[in-house]
């Protein structure tokens, strides 16, 4: 088990401001996962003044950013140390310890709750935050043990050394990372298809004119696109590549590395097996906090309950913002502070050269009444708006328009009624829609 400690964060992450509370209590806190919520959890808890010890199970070591993994990482024009969300002599600054293990099981029987590592360590703590992330959804087809998953580094570095030159690649999964890996792959000379059920994916999370746009992309850098669906993955014949992906249709595709990119299951393992509440995600409050009074937890492992009148769950967000808000929300509701208040989701893709942003939702079959306003640029839709029947905006996606995404992320966050003729027309400057 390797520990390290830390001095100066890069800033990869905004904080909010510090709190000028300094918290005497808990005087112990043990966090369970070193990505993005996890690290912003502990950074957070600094930035808020908690004094006592600190601990972060990574069993990855220093926690690093995984959005690269798929985009500048993948390409090779970002290194290890580049993704890093923070160098190591931040820690030892922050006071923070890694360590770098696995957790095997909590202790939450009556006392002080404990983590218990792989190697038969136990961390005692006041408070425990579980921030476990999520794993990527297997296909379950025979030979699906064939395809290859991108969520860790590990899994970049081997795919990275398949990506070569003339590699025959299949995707199966045309969403956000599996596109993000047919653009990288096309862009290292391999040979991509992009394989999904979807005729044009992404439209609940963009919208249906973008995301004929971004899927059009692919084809035209060379990525051969097939409607389908997998239903087995068999060892090639000889000299033709070492996979076999066969269809639902009957159609085959050959390929030396199939990669699949067709969502995550949160990794709820440690908190079913102590008895939290979980349903598709440890069940949170707005605050991290779960069942049990001393154990808080965030990011893609979490599923929030809100009560709106009535108690319900939302969608896991299984976005980078999202992961980044809920550590520092669950670090304010370990010191006892009142969380700070969010607003609309937010997320980013980039593709082919293009950046995607969209905020609020864009799945307007959720919405009856609702309706798409265009923006174009250079005649292509460049974003689009999803207005509610009464007129509020809902949602908002853009290619290469961040300040398009930012005034609505301003407007729906401020309840505003805007202008609709105003968002389509492109000679209004985005910094003033929100005026
Ligand atoms: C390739 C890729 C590209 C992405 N691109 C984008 C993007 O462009 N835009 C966007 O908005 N989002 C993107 N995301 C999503 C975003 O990165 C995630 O939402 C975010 O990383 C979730 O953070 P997390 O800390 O909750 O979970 P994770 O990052 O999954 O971290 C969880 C950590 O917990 C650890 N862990 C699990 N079990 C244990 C245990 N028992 N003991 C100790 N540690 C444990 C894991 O090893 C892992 O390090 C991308 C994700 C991936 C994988």
């Amino acid at each position: 088990m390797a520990r390290w400690s830390c001095i100066r964060a890069r800033a990869p992450i905004p904080t909010p401001a510090p709190s000028s509370t300094a918290v005497g209590t808990p005087n112990r806190v043990v966090i369970v996962g070193g990505g993005v919520a996890g690290f912003s959890a502990a950074q957070e808890l600094r930035a808020r003044g908690y004094a006592g010890a600190l601990t972060l199970v990574s069993p990855e070591g220093l926690p690093y950013d995984r959005p690269p993994l798929s985009k500048g990482y993948l390409l090779g024009t970002e290194d290890a140390g580049r993704i890093l969300l923070a160098p190591e002599s931040w820690y030892t600054e922050h006071g923070i310890e890694v360590v770098a293990a696995r957790a095997a099981a909590l202790d939450l029987s009556p006392g002080r709750p404990a983590v218990a590592l792989e190697d038969g360590t136990r961390l005692h703590a006041d408070r425990l935050l579980l921030a476990t992330g999520a794993l990527p959804r297997r296909l379950g087809i025979p030979g699906g043990d064939r395809a290859v998953a991108l969520r860790s580094r590990t899994d970049a570095d081997a795919l990275r050394r398949v990506l070569v030159p003339g590699a025959r690649i299949a995707v199966v999964g045309a969403g956000l990372i599996g596109a993000e890996v047919a653009s990288a792959a096309a862009a290292l000379g391999a040979e991509a298809t992009l394989i999904d059920p979807v005729a044009t994916p992404l439209v609940p999370a963009v919208g249906e004119e973008l995301a004929l746009r971004l899927h059009a992309m692919h084809s035209g850098r060379g990525v051969a696109t097939l409607v389908g669906a997998p239903v087995a993955i068999e060892e090639g014949a000889r000299d033709a590549g070492p996979h076999l992906v066969r269809l639902a249709d009957g159609g085959t595709v050959r390929a030396d590395a199939v990669v699949v990119g067709i969502g995550v299951i949160p990794d709820t393992a440690l908190a079913s097996a102590a008895g939290l509440a979980a349903e598709d995600g440890i069940v949170v409050g707005s605050d991290g906090s779960t069942s049990h009074p001393a154990v808080y937890a965030a990011g893609d492992a979490t599923r929030v309950r809100r009560q709106d009148g009535v108690v319900h769950l939302q969608r896991r967000a299984e976005h980078w913002e999202a992961a980044v808000r809920s550590g520092q929300a669950a670090a304010a509701g370990i010191l006892g502070e009142a969380s700070p208040e969010f607003g609309s989701p937010w997320f980013w893709s980039d593709r082919y050269g293009v950046h995607v942003e969209a905020v609020g939702t864009m799945d307007a079959r959720q919405v009856p009444g609702a309706r798409t306003v265009l923006r174009e640029a250079d005649g292509v839709p460049a974003a689009a708006f999803l207005v509610a029947e009464d007129g509020r905006l809902l949602g908002a996606a853009a290619v290469d328009q961040p300040l398009v995404v930012r005034a609505a992320r301003r407007i729906i966050d401020r309840g505003l009624v805007p202008d609709p003729d105003r968002l389509a027309d492109p000679s209004v400057d985005p910094r003033k829609l929100a005026r």
